[in-house]
């Protein structure tokens, strides 16, 4: 309130411009402190109404403002000034605020000095109207930090190109917030550019420097021509990582995980994490410890713990495909599920940090949407500390003009109004400073923070390419620059904190080490139990036992605590109507619905100490009104979940309505998946084909990442999926997609078609000892479908049943064809049956269409052996759907001699059909010709 009625002062204030500017600082100092402003200015000030009183008209507060600092501007610290002294006090302010708004502009942060920098006029003095002749006037310095209240022009002119424009570029100044503002500052200007850290913590800061060049160095002699993606050029990470893991131990934090695209990758697993070289050599030497499928070493995560003055952090190194910025929000999930783990709400026991490439943070959309999950509360982590390997070169592409729209590679953070720190990777100290800059933001307000480490790539993309062909003049600079750890060791021996020998003695100790090949981090401890426990998931297949009975008592038991509400609780009339039926199913008067055997799975789950997580858009309601798991008061828009009113010692039933994304959300939900086995966490779709938006997910990681990197994961996804004549968009699932990524027995695929089915499917997710992912074709009209219905009895049976047989009483000799199906179109097969009164047709429902069950499915044919005639049915295309990708399981099912022919929608290369009467003319005539025979 207060900021908004200062600007609206300033704007119409006969003292707008520089005076105000003047007035400004010292409000801005007095909201801050109120010791640190004169005391009249404080008596001023103090008049004011309060901040917090929102019924204060901002008319009222400029016009008290504005007459009183009318009478108070002539004393500025107890002193009289001239108009033109105040003029110019008010125009060296102006300089200071130019500085922290744009200094970053003129800062040394190319260590190449090939930026081309734009020349800002603000940052002259002439600009503001001083000269030289004003160099040695005292001023004001209002709210600079700089450790006294007036200074020589000319001392605040270098203090300012000091803090401003030196290894350091600060972008701070779009923080709305006055003190995040002020807490930057004072961290910034205090030390007037110049960071000073011991003699032990140089060394120290050297010594990783020649690791990370040691590294490289060696894996390029050993392997030469090999791909490794060298950190060089950016080999300050490895100290920058080592602070940010230091300081947050120190803070507090008792686990950190890395998300990181392939550049500097082995670097860090091994000067970093501690992975010991010789496993890295063994896997340059492309010897394989798995019997999986695997993946390139640049991928690979990594787990170990970490000693800090503070307790050892754990830290995990995400696994991650070259789908570069995807890791993000994997990072981010996991972060979250070790923060729900430990009941930690702020974030301040576990830390994200990703590490970017400058091409990459700008051209990735991933990008902006896990900044826009950093502050919800679905998503939150309590902020993030994001790194930028700032190599100026995207593979070959570094013409600004040709990677962004942008000044920096980091503008989209401003979205999250997170401060920017750009740094010279030459500079180790600046590099250092920054890290405990950004670790104490990001623990203080809880909020994002970015590192911009420019530097450059010694080689090209990969150590077999050639850059001089694309950057020519870059490589003929980078060919001449020392490396990192040359230029600080030059520094530190004219500093006399080394000597040459001792830095030529760290080189060759730390090659000796890698030729040992233990590892080679100091604070590298071995892992405790940080992690939930997977041991009992681990190669465990779908025959694994489990028990998930439930008795109808119990069901019952659940079934009224869910249908009970707070006293008053003033329902929505049609909610009302769910929840009145709700209460008649669990008693047992009438059959449940969808929505209730969904419920009641969720129910029996939390009761039984399984924690659920549900997100996706609309979930709470659910898209089709279906779910009404988040209610709505009508009167106070008060909101009460069922769920979490269960039992006192129940698990967390966590749902939330997601932000309007695909990929950030589901990569996050995988990324707690992978970090929680404990937690049934599962992702719902507006519709099902929308979940394409997030296919690098499916395909990267839901799909193979047991395969490629031994990581199990439970997530599922819930995809509705079905052809109601609703177009291209709303109808198919894309089912396809998924059997054809199935293999290796790597997720099951579901279409359950009633609700004792989705209740024993959900609670078989999350009760068998199995951890791997769950798609399931989840419906739109069954949720109401009278004959989509089952009985508490139904539920109670605790069996998802992966094929059901023939339900209707027909005579199994009399059969002369089956028909296969799955989903939706099963109670249409049956309706069109029944209407033509038809006793000829089995219909048998595959459920679980991956794995192929093909124990139940010959259980189930046994009675039809006599039956030549095989149908698949399908709503989709016939390029979409089961047909191609299943067939061969149906085939080898039925008994030999007997024909499958397919009944369903021609190919098409649309999903569906956008016009209703199209829709329903092709669905009668696949459900025909399923029929006659
Ligand atoms: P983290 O906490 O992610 O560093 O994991 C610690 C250890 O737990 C790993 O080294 C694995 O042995 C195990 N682990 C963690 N996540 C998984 C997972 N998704 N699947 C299997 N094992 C895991």
């Amino acid at each position: 309130m207060q900021e908004g009625a200062m600007q609206a002062w300033i704007e119409s204030s006969p003292l707008a411009g520089g005076n105000a500017a003047y007035v400004e600082e010292l409000f801005e100092l007095f909201l801050d402190d109120p010791n640190s402003v004169p005391a009249e200015w404080r008596e001023l000030f103090q008049q004011l109404p309060a901040s917090e009183d929102a019924d204060v008209k901002h008319s009222e507060i400029r016009e008290q403002f504005r007459a009183a600092a009318k009478a108070k501007y002539k004393q500025v610290g107890g002193g009289e000034l001239t108009s033109e002294e105040a003029e110019k006090q008010v125009r060296v302010l102006q300089l200071i605020n130019a500085y922290r708004f744009r200094g970053h502009q003129h800062a040394n942060l190319d260590p190449l000095g090939l930026w081309k920098q734009e020349t800002v006029a603000d940052l002259s003095l002439s600009h503001h109207n001083l000269g030289k002749e004003d160099l040695d006037k005292e001023f004001n310095v209002g709210s600079l930090q700089i450790g006294k209240e007036t200074a020589k022009l000319s001392e605040i002119h270098a203090a300012l190109e000091s803090i401003y424009c030196g290894s350091i570029g600060a972008e701070y100044m779009h923080i709305v917030s006055t003190k995040e503002k002020r807490w930057i500052q004072q961290r910034l200007e205090t030390q007037l550019g110049k960071p000073s850290f011991s003699a032990e913590e140089r060394k120290r800061a050297l010594k990783e420097l020649v690791a990370a060049d040691g590294l490289e160095k060696y894996l390029g002699s050993k392997f030469p021509g090999a791909k490794r993606f060298s950190l060089e050029g950016g080999d300050a990470l490895v100290p920058l990582l080592k602070s940010l893991i230091r300081r947050a131990g120190e803070a507090g934090s008792k686990e950190v995980v890395i998300g990181m695209a392939h550049r500097g990758r082995l670097n860090v697993l091994v000067n970093v994490l501690g992975k010991q070289p010789k496993e890295l050599f063994d896997e340059f030497a492309g010897k394989s410890s798995t019997d999986k499928a695997g993946d390139v070493k640049y991928h690979m995560g990594f787990s170990s713990d970490f000693e800090t003055d503070g307790g050892n952090v754990h830290l995990a190194l995400a696994f991650n495909p070259s789908h570069l910025e995807i890791v993000n929000p994997v990072v981010m999930g996991s972060v979250r599920a070790r923060m729900d783990r430990r009941g930690c709400k702020d974030g301040s026991l576990a830390l994200p940090i990703t590490i970017h490439g400058d091409a990459a943070i700008a051209g990735q959309g991933i990008v902006q949407e896990t900044f826009n999950l950093s502050q919800t509360r679905a998503y939150g982590v309590g902020g993030s500390v994001r790194v930028v390997v700032n190599n100026q070169v995207g593979f070959t592409t570094s013409k600004q003009e040709d990677a962004r729209s942008t000044q920096y590679c980091t503008d989209i953070a401003k979205m999250v109004q997170a401060p920017i720190f750009h740094v010279n990777a030459d500079d180790p100290e600046a590099v250092l400073f920054v890290a405990q800059l950004a670790v104490d933001y990001r623990n203080t307000f809880k909020r994002d923070v970015v590192i911009d480490l420019v530097c450059y790539r010694r080689h090209g993309h990969n150590e077999a390419d050639e850059p001089n062909a694309t950057q020519p003049l870059m490589y003929q600079k980078i060919k001449k620059h020392p490396v990192p750890r040359e230029i600080y060791a030059q520094r530190l021996i004219s500093q006399n904190i080394v000597k040459e020998s001792d830095v030529k003695e760290l080189v060759s100790h730390y090659r000796d080490a890698l030729d040992v090949g233990e590892c080679v981090v100091d604070e590298w401890r071995p892992m405790e139990s940080h992690s939930s426990d997977w041991a009992s998931f681990i190669d465990k297949d779908w025959d694994a036992e489990y028990d998930a009975s439930i008795t109808v008592d119990e069901l019952k038991e659940l079934g009224k605590k869910v249908t009970t509400l707070p006293e008053g609780f003033k329902l929505n009339s049609r909610v009302n109507r769910a929840y009145d039926e709700r209460v008649k199913m669990a008693a047992g008067e009438r059959d449940l619905d969808w929505g209730m055997g969904e419920t009641l799975a969720y129910a029996s789950l939390v009761k039984a100490g399984q924690a659920i997580r549900l997100t996706g858009q609309d979930c709470g309601r659910g898209t089709f009104f279906h779910r009404h798991a988040v209610l709505h008061n009508q009167t106070d828009a008060e909101t009460y979940t069922p769920l979490q009113h269960v039992a006192d010692d129940q698990a967390p039933a966590e749902i939330y309505d997601s932000v309007l994304s695909e990929a950030a959300v589901m990569a996050f939900e995988y990324g707690y998946a992978t970090a929680e086995p404990h937690t049934l966490v599962m992702w719902e779709a507006q519709f099902g084909d929308f979940a394409n938006g997030a296919q690098v997910v499916i395909d990267q990681f839901l799909s193979s990442g047991e395969q490629k990197w031994g990581r199990l994961c439970g997530l599922t996804l819930l995809l509705p999926h079905g052809y109601e004549g609703q177009g291209p968009e709303h109808s198919s699932a894309r089912l396809e997609r998924f059997l054809q990524l199935s293999a290796d027995h790597n997720w099951s695929v579901c279409i359950p078609t009633t609700p004792a089915q989705v209740f024993n499917m959900i609670r078989r997710q999350q009760l068998r000892p199995v951890r791997r992912p769950l798609i399931v074709m989840t419906p739109k009209s069954l949720l109401r479908h009278p004959e989509a219905v089952s009985s508490l009895e139904d539920l109670a049976e605790g069996v998802f049943h992966n094929v059901i047989g023939e339900t209707d009483a027909l005579d199994s000799k009399k059969v002369k064809r089956v028909v296969f199906c799955s989903g939706k179109v099963y109670y249409d097969l049956v309706a069109a049956r029944r209407k033509a009164k038809q006793d000829n047709v089995a219909i048998v429902r595959v459920e679980q269409l991956y794995p192929f069950p093909h124990a139940e499915m010959a259980e189930v044919l046994k009675e039809y052996q006599h039956v030549e005639d095989f149908v698949w049915c399908q709503e989709e295309p016939q390029n979409q759907g089961a047909w191609y990708s299943s067939q061969h399981h149906f085939r080898e099912a039925i008994p030999s001699g007997a024909r499958l022919t397919y009944a369903g929608r021609a190919a098409s290369s649309s999903p569906a059909v956008g016009y209703a009467s199209v829709h329903k003319e092709q669905q009668d005539k696949l459900v025909n010709e399923a029929l006659s025979i």
